[in-house]
């Protein structure tokens, strides 16, 4: 038996049998993991208040040298995130993040950044520190950077040619293509084509050139928000190649909230 403890914040957790837990976790030393708690359903006292969706937790595996799922042993609170899970707009988003990186990080690869984002963002969110439409943009642009797919927004992917130099404003967003195309190289219109302006653009880079705590007192006013929210709900799910789930019931709050 090999042992490891971890920093780790809830993803997601799902009946196993009558009695167990899986929980799902990004962790800090180990990356994503899916640990099974045994008897977690059937003794509430064992992880009492533990095991809710995004607690961040110091956690203590043991796994079995046969490569088993790991058996999580200890469990203390390092933060409940509760101010989240009581605000149904807060959960949304969050739940969110947590599909984003439960689709999309590789399992057993620590990502120490990404786990800050997540650490931060949910942060951001519990105490209610900023809205959490601008930290959802802030989250999917940070995410997308660090999984390798920031969008290209300086210039024009196809030719290079600056923002600034690109004569049409709004300028034309290429899901497809991954950024910014100038009207030189726009050949026809496309589903993939959504429109940007330029502040807007310049906002959304400025996200990612800043460490977090700069990048929180960028002030996107009300159209630029609604503009990136946009490019960014469908940017994230083109590449991820499926809808998240959680975003269409995100979607559904915002339409009717
Ligand atoms: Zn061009």
């Amino acid at each position: 038996m090999l042992c490891f403890s971890s920093p780790a914040i809830l993803l997601k957790r799902t009946d196993f049998g009558d009695y167990d837990l899986i929980i799902s976790f990004l962790s800090l030393k180990r990356g994503r993991i899916s640990v099974i708690a045994k008897n977690a359903k059937k003794s509430r006292k064992r992880f009492s208040g533990l095991i809710e969706p995004f607690a961040k937790l110091d956690i203590v595996c043991w796994t079995s040298r046969n490569n088993g799922m790991p058996v999580l042993q200890e469990a203390s609170m390092r933060s409940p995130c509760s101010g989240i899970r009581g605000a149904l707009i807060e959960t949304a988003y969050a739940s969110y993040w947590a599909e984003l990186i439960h689709g999309w990080v590789e399992a057993f690869k620590p990502q120490p950044d990404i786990y800050e984002l997540l650490d931060y963002s949910l942060d951001a969110l519990d105490r209610h520190a900023a809205s959490p439409h601008f930290m959802s943009i802030l989250f999917q642009m940070r995410f997308l950077g660090l999984a390798g797919f920031a969008p290209h927004l300086a210039s024009c992917v196809a030719c290079a040619l600056p923002l600034n130099e690109i004569p049409s404003n709004p300028v034309v967003f290429d899901l497809a293509k991954g950024g910014i195309v100038c009207d030189g190289c726009i050949a026809g219109k496309n589903r993939f084509h959504m429109p940007i302006s330029k502040g807007t653009a310049k906002l959304l880079s400025w996200s990612l050139v800043y460490g977090m705590d700069a990048a929180m007192r960028l002030r996107f006013n009300g159209r630029s928000l609604a503009e990136a929210q946009r490019i960014m709900e469908a940017f994230v799910p083109y590449h991820l190649g499926r809808a998240p789930r959680s975003l269409n019931v995100l979607k559904e709050l915002r339409r009717y909230g």
